[in-house]
């Protein structure tokens, strides 16, 4: 039987949840990148981290399936594809994502705004 479009999936390193063209682990992971703990119509953007150069839906998730800390993205290395779109699979770097605001630059979805509280664990963007 082909997975459900709705499946969720919760894969742990050093597996990767082939679904996607991208290297990513989550918890109850959907197709389009929701996780147990941002699940919401807009919450379809997942981060790729420096640390493991794997994608994730959000910083818990990182925490619970891979087995070090999270390392945020330099200032230096802004300009490497860091944000995946969960509705259209495209990537996006992490200058274009946080001067755009919350939304796809390739297909227009729009990403959760609240989103913004929580890129000074994901970026080196303090003060
Ligand atoms: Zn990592
Ligand atoms: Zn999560
Ligand atoms: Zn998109």
């Amino acid at each position: 039987m082909p997975p459900s479009p709705s499946e969720r999936r919760t894969t742990h390193a050093p597996r990767l949840d082939p679904r996607f063209d991208v290297p990513l682990r989550g918890v109850a992971v959907d197709p389009a990148t929701r996780c147990a703990h941002y699940d919401g119509p807009r919450d379809i953007i997942a981060i790729r981290l420096p640390c493991c150069d794997v994608y994730a839906p959000c910083y818990q998730c990182h925490q619970a399936t891979a087995p070090h800390d999270l390392v945020r993205w330099p200032r230096a290395r802004f300009d490497t594809p860091a944000v995946l779109c969960g509705r259209c699979g495209a990537t996006t770097t992490a200058a274009t994502y946080l001067n755009t605001g919350p939304s796809c630059v390739h297909c227009g979805a729009a990403f959760n705004p609240n989103c913004a509280a929580h890129h000074t664990r994901y970026f080196e963007i303090d003060g």
